[in-house]
């Protein structure tokens, strides 16, 4: 090795000791064709403290056909490793949102997910449904107690992002007062995928390509807690890789990992393109705009047609919907009394 090549990669090594290897895209050299990691963006909670189209004004500075995959409620020891394995054959790295309860009944399933690169954020400790009728101090514990009980699973509070979801996204005022406090950062969504439902694997995928088709970019609501997402991801993932969408994870900036440079309008909800049917923001004309130019077909239409008026339903200034919060709420339901409640 010459010495201005050994010189470069000793640079190289050195940037990557400093930076850390999360500040750059997901390396597959066994698995050139898979879909990958495209791009990592480091984000500082204290300066976007909520996002996701679902419920806020803002969400994560993504360009077009950027994907962010998001899976909650786990870790469970049925589940979480074969979502695992399906996102390591491609190379996809995603955000797991643990509940503390889980984390501590199945800590080397927490462990697994982050020494897998993943990021980890929490999702409280004991999924209650009752945040929005909360007291700050109450929230607050809630919180604290989950994020403690990841963190004591994957070995220390570093090893977790300040990223939080409130469970059934049943917020309120009290609630992000608690949240902002502690400098957590809120996740929302953007696309639904419908695997809290009863439906197949196979409608799982359909609805969620569906709806990431409608929306164009954005932050996906999956949950490393049913079969159905593991009969899903596979096809997602096939999906997503054809219609070249890429997939980005999100990382929390450190003292030693500083954020990625964004401006303020990257953070804001792109409006939908003005259409009769109001349902879409991929273009309206085909040809137009970047992305791949595919359209449902016809058997998808609906669907998509469906999950845009759903995506906008859910927003309305700012405010979760009636709709958002119901669905939500029966979901939640369903995951407590059929998945995790069972196992205590
Ligand atoms: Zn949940």
């Amino acid at each position: 090795m010459s010495f201005v090549r050994s010189g470069v990669l000793a640079g190289v090594m050195l940037m990557r000791a400093v930076i850390g290897p999360s500040a750059y895209a997901t390396e597959c050299p066994e698995r050139p064709d898979a879909l990958g990691t495209s791009r990592t963006i480091v984000v500082d909670p204290k300066e976007h403290t909520r996002v996701g189209t679902m419920q806020y004004a803002e969400t994560l500075p993504l360009a077009d056909h950027e994907i962010v995959l998001t899976f909650d409620d786990g870790p469970s020891p049925r589940y979480t490793d074969r979502v695992l394995a399906i996102l390591a054959a491609e190379c996809v790295k995603a955000t797991f949102f643990m509940v503390g309860k889980m984390a501590q009944m199945f800590p080397a399933e927490a462990r697994k997910v982050r020494a897998e690169d993943h990021t980890v954020g929490t999702h409280s400790f004991s999924h209650p449904l009752t945040f929005n009728r909360m007291s700050e101090v109450e929230a607050g514990a809630e919180i604290d107690k989950g994020i403690d009980a990841v963190a004591a699973a994957l070995g220390g509070r570093d090893k977790a992002a300040p990223f939080f979801r409130v469970p059934g996204f049943l917020t309120s005022t009290t609630t992000e007062a608690a949240l902002a406090s502690r400098g957590l950062m809120t996740w929302s969504a953007d696309i639904a995928a419908d695997d809290w439902k009863r439906i197949s694997g196979a409608e799982v995928a359909q609805r969620t390509i569906a709806a990431i088709e409608a929306k164009g970019r954005g932050i996906v609501d999956l949950h490393d807690i049913h079969e159905r997402t593991v009969e899903a991801l596979p096809t997602i993932l096939t999906e997503l890789k054809q219609r070249r969408f890429k997939i980005v994870q999100i990382v929390p900036a450190t003292a030693t990992l500083a954020k990625t440079e964004t401006t303020p309008d990257q953070w804001q909800i792109r409006e939908a393109r003005p259409s009769h049917t109001g349902q879409s923001e991929a273009p309206a004309v085909p040809g137009a705009g970047a992305g791949p130019q595919e359209k449902p077909s016809d058997g998808t239409s609906k669907v998509a047609a469906s999950a845009g008026r759903r995506a906008i339903t859910g927003r309305i200034h700012g405010r979760t919907s009636r709709f958002v919060r119901e669905a939500h709420y029966r979901r939640e339901q369903r995951i407590s009394r059929k998945s995790w409640d069972r196992r205590r």
